[in-house]
């Protein structure tokens, strides 16, 4: 008999002060937010979702607050929040609450009232330590504001947290991505997320790109910075757990690996998703559900304040096609796919279900396969999307 996996909750505030034109969040710039509304849909659909039958006795074991921009949200509004967690779903003792911060809003009073009021992980997205870059990716902040945050925060109580950085932008060289790679882990942060900027479709940089294309780097300078920066990272002491996550002994998010180990989370909030598994008679998952809400923030007010539900669309996944997805989540951590618990939670084996698909990347060394794990090589962490995407 599988056990349900731990529950995951994210709460999405949609919020920004201006939209970063790489930006695909769901994010809006509002000048002024309606905080008291939004909190209100938010414990709604809460409450909501906590009285369902797939989700109720279940205790959250990890809480992530993500945007947009969480840091311009009322303390009031995320103690709120974390109560009504507490209340409707009880909160592991030991749950990781995460929230993420934009260096150019933050108020130091507002950290010790986050900190005060439970989130006890922080992921501040300072994206480059260099005033040039930091322009035109359109952040609100200097690379100062971002230093001066950091220790904002750390001064609120703050002892686990996470710097967001961006490679890879246009006319960046090695040399020129090194001194903020460098710069951020000299702050001594417990972890590190370096994620390659990539022109998402219906982003004001995909169609100013399409109309007269920036000069990205190729695919071998993408590639030396991404070994690079592990290289570096690995050398100051960070574990390279996931493929663009780092972190200090015990740091990793625990949050984000329960995405990677496809655990089920509620989404709460404008244009979040949640899923969780359908179980058949042998209590084996036998395929997945998975919503996301409204994205408009003032349309998901309305709907959710109404009977707490806010689901713009929800599908259903075969078994076949939801263990494709735990492969293809798993294979992005550094340990890769334990066999035995992919086997308990479907009922196959991840090798048996996908070897026709992996065999090639097998063959090319890109894949190791052991008695009790499928991971990539060194060699296959470059290949790592085409490997995943093969499977699904
Ligand atoms: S601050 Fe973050 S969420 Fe907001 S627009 Fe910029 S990248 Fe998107």
């Amino acid at each position: 008999m599988s056990s349900p996996s731990p529950l995951q909750l994210y709460v999405h505030i949609p919020f920004c002060v201006h939209k970063c034109h790489y930006c695909d969040f769901n994010s809006h710039e509002r000048s002024q937010p309606a905080w008291d509304d939004y909190q209100h849909a938010l414990i709604n659909e809460l409450k909501h979702w906590a009285d369902s039958p797939m989700f109720s006795g279940r205790k959250l074991s990890t809480i992530f607050i993500g945007g947009g921009t969480p840091s311009l949200a009322p303390p009031k509004l995320i103690k709120a929040i974390l109560d009504a967690a507490s209340t409707y779903c009880g909160i592991e003792n030991d749950a990781e609450i995460s929230m993420e911060a934009n260096p150019g809003t933050v108020d130091a009073d507002h950290f010790k009232a986050y900190r005060q009021a439970g989130v006890n992980r922080l992921s501040i997205g300072i994206q480059s330590l260099d005033a040039t870059e930091l322009r035109w990716l359109e952040r609100i902040h200097s690379s100062e504001e971002a230093v001066q945050a950091y220790r904002i925060a750390r001064q609120a109580g703050f002892d686990n947290i996470n710097l967001d950085l961006m490679y890879g932008l246009p006319g960046q060289s090695l040399n020129a991505w090194l001194p903020s790679l460098q710069k951020a882990i000299a702050l001594k942060p417990e972890h590190l997320s370096c994620y390659q900027l990539t022109v998402e479709p219906h982003t004001k940089l995909a169609a100013t790109h399409a109309l007269n294309p920036y000069a990205l780097p190729n695919d071998d300078d993408a590639l030396a910075m991404f070994f690079e920066t592990r290289k570096q990272l690995s050398e100051a002491g960070f574990n390279a757990y996931e493929i663009s996550n780092f972190s200090q002994t015990g740091r990793q998010c625990q949050h984000n690996d329960g995405y990677w180990l496809y655990h089920d989370y509620i989404g709460i909030g404008a244009g979040a998703a949640g899923k969780w598994d359908i179980k058949n008679e042998e209590n084996t998952a036998f395929g997945v559900i998975r919503y996301s809400n409204i994205r408009t923030p003032e349309h998901y007010i309305k709907t959710a304040l109404q009977d707490g539900k806010a689901i713009n669309s929800s599908e259903t996944l075969e078994p076949k096609q939801a263990a494709a997805e735990a492969f293809w989540l798993g294979l992005r951590r550094s340990n890769g796919i334990n066999r035995s618990a992919f086997k308990h939670r479907f009922g196959i084996d991840a090798w048996q279900a996908f070897s026709a698909e992996l065999k090639p990347w097998k063959h090319d060394g890109q894949l190791i396969i052991d008695p009790h794990s499928i991971r990539l090589s060194h060699k296959g962490l470059a290949m790592a999307d085409a490997i995943a995407a093969s499977v699904l």
